[in-house]
């Protein structure tokens, strides 16, 4: 495979991208076993700005070779890696968290650049992102194990902890660098190693981030970045291959599904942070002001592209119409632009596709008889702008109700009462966050018992935190990530039982 070591420009000064189509767009190579490397067929794809449709960068197109050198070579660190100090991983930890924030204004605006989140939101997901790192270098030094109480007078019985071996991650474009520190930083931590595949949209991000990883001493191999246009063929092989004992998804429940089922031939372990549908209650008790609050901040996060997003709003008929309207006002008032404008709070939705999806539930509901509050239209800016929108007037047989929106877009639902209410919320396959407000503390106490959802937000619309435990149930998926649960999804339990002692 050629390799090109020292010629690439450094990601982290990004005055060559933010130039955008002047020249030609500067090309960044995979980072595989401590090298900067072309892809074995010479091949690059092209990384495009969201919010100009102009190309940025060019980026190396892996496939299935270069994913399985990266694997073989993670096997070969790991056996050096898992056997450091746990102090010392936890050294190398924190000197990488300490150089992304010292980078996080440039990492912002590449990150911007290429999934086109506003620069304010692109400076809080480094921040996000390197909080995960500093939490595992601290976590690192707590994998702790058992002394059990052994039922024969001859015997002792210890339980350690271990870590798994190599493991992969494959991440989506909406967080580009928090998705990869939540899984990377807990392994590189337990002592696994760790290949990624970056999602083919926002591949920069996380080059940035290992040449960072590089500088804080991680050693080659212990973290290596495969950059491919697709991920089914890069994704085949890290599910598949008998060296990986480990994968970690983010991204949608078809592909996770899918991953999941090629990962069963060789019983690797999963963590699945897979969709979600999150219902956002409004109780006729509760503060509409906070909820107001919440339900902006929840809502038009990163243009409504997370899944932990608001996707429904049940609000109580009581309170529906003045929550809807005050809502839609809020809504207008939103700036909508390109992400590196000052004040902008709405950016693009990601391509053409994402597009077309929510253009077409906004069509289907309204064809069925929503009534449009607010937005209803692409942005007057074009491209991949998209109003943002509130509805009302919905019922089941609008695809809205089932969907994902991932967009911009508001839905209100209403209920009489609370039974209702939570039946409406919990008529999905999806379980991963959900939000409700209200001020009766008995009525808390009960929903949060009948919402079957991982994550719940009681009178709070932003939820996530590198000291909670991150993740899905039902097809939302499988494991947790962040919090002191999430280094043991990179551990194995092993179980000593030392016999034939004399007393
Ligand atoms: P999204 O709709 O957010 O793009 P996806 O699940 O399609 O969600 O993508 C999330 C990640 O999964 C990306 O890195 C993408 O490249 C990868 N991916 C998509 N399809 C496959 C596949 N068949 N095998 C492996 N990885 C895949």
């Amino acid at each position: 495979m050629p390799t090109s070591s020292a010629s690439q420009t450094s990601l982290l000064n990004i005055d060559a991208l933010k130039a955008g189509n002047a020249g030609q767009p500067p090309k960044y190579l995979s980072y595989i076993n401590g090298q900067w490397r072309e892809a074995t067929s010479n091949k690059t794809y092209s990384i495009v700005n969201p919010a100009t449709g102009q190309v940025i960068a060019e980026v190396s197109d892996c496939g299935a070779q270069e994913t399985e050198i990266a694997i073989k070579q993670a096997a070969e660190a790991f056996k050096s890696w898992s056997k450091t100090t746990a102090k010392h991983r936890s050294q190398v930890l924190r000197k990488w968290f300490d150089l992304v924030m010292a980078h996080q204004s440039d990492i912002a605006q590449l990150m911007t650049l290429e999934c086109g989140k506003p620069l304010q939101e692109s400076l809080g997901e480094v921040a996000y992102g390197a909080s995960f790192i500093e939490w595992f270098s601290e976590e690192a030094k707590r994998a702790y194990g058992d002394i059990v109480p052994a039922p024969f007078t001859d015997r002792k019985i210890l339980v350690q902890k271990q870590a798994v071996g190599v493991c992969t991650a494959i991440t989506p474009w909406n967080f580009p660098l928090a998705m990869i520190t939540r899984k990377c930083a807990p392994a590189i931590a337990a002592g696994c190693t760790m290949v990624v595949k970056p999602a083919e949209a926002t591949p920069l991000t996380a080059l940035a981030l290992a040449e960072l990883a590089e500088q804080a001493g991680i050693p080659k191999g212990v973290f290596s970045v495969v950059t491919a246009s697709e991920g089914k063929i890069v994704g085949e092989v890290l599910t598949t291959h008998p060296l990986v004992r480990k994968i970690s998804f983010t991204g949608s429940t078809p592909v996770g599904k899918l991953l999941m089922k090629q990962s069963a031939d060789t019983v690797k372990r999963v963590s699945m942070e897979l969709g979600g549908n999150a219902p956002f209650i409004v109780f006729d008790d509760a503060d509409i002001d906070k909820a107001l609050d919440g339900a902006i901040a929840s809502k038009y996060r990163n243009t409504g592209q997370t899944c932990v997003c608001a996707n429904r709003f049940i609000v109580h008929e009581a309170v529906a119409e003045s929550f809807s309207n005050a809502l839609a006002e809020r809504s207008s008032m939103l700036k909508v632009g390109d992400g590196l404008d000052e004040g902008v709070q709405q950016g693009p939705l990601i391509n053409d596709a994402a597009l077309e999806k929510v253009k077409s539930l906004v069509t289907d509901a309204v064809e069925k008889g929503a009534k449009v509050l607010t937005g209803g239209q692409q942005h007057a800016l074009g491209g991949n702008f998209y109003q943002p929108t509130v509805l009302t007037d919905l019922d089941d047989s609008m695809a809205i109700a089932q969907e994902e929106i991932f967009g911009p877009v508001c839905p209100v639902f209403t209920f009489k009462t609370d039974q209702q209410a939570i039946e409406i919320a919990n008529s999905t396959p999806y379980g991963l966050a959900a939000y409700f407000y209200s001020q009766d503390m008995n009525r808390i106490w009960n929903v949060v018992g009948a919402l079957d959802f991982a994550m719940v937000g009681i009178n709070e619309g932003i939820i996530s935190t590198e000291l909670a435990p991150f993740g899905g149930m039902k097809e939302s998926g499988t494991g947790r990530e962040g919090s002191k649960y999430g280094l043991d999804e990179y551990l194995e339990v092993k179980y000593l039982c030392m016999g034939g002692l004399t007393n």
